[in-house]
């Protein structure tokens, strides 16, 4: 077997290399407070080669989303719940808004709901 993220030899029962599983643990530990910037630092701080941070933060072999975009859906939940909106962002969420191109954000009240008074014909 190779390592789910790295791609690591790791022998025949395992599933994830030492460094990749010491990676997602300190994720693990921290997931419930913590940006994506914050979370790089202790992950480089762990001394993982940073390869396979990349690796840990962007692959998705579950299917459920990388690292990268479940923190970005738990801070953006923790963000949005702290403004009293419900928020049920996922992982697959952030996956969608950053493969169109980023451009609305799912707070972006829809079209002509309480939208400021707009000249007609400009801009
Ligand atoms: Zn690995």
């Amino acid at each position: 077997m190779r390592c789910r993220y790295c791609a690591e030899y790791v022998g025949l029962f395992r599933r994830c290399c030492a460094d990749c599983r010491t990676l997602l643990e300190v994720y693990e530990r921290h997931r419930a407070d913590i940006a994506l910037s914050e979370l790089l630092d202790r992950l480089i701080a762990t001394g993982v080669a940073r390869p396979k941070i990349e690796a840990v933060l962007e692959r998705d072999p579950d299917g459920t989303g990388s690292v990268r975009d479940r923190v970005t859906a738990d801070m953006s939940n923790r963000l949005l719940a702290a403004m009293g909106v419900p928020a049920k962002q996922t992982a697959a969420d952030v996956r969608k808004l950053r493969e169109r191109g980023g451009g609305t954000a799912s707070t972006a009240r829809p079209a002509g709901d309480a939208a400021p008074p707009r000249t007609r014909g400009s801009s």
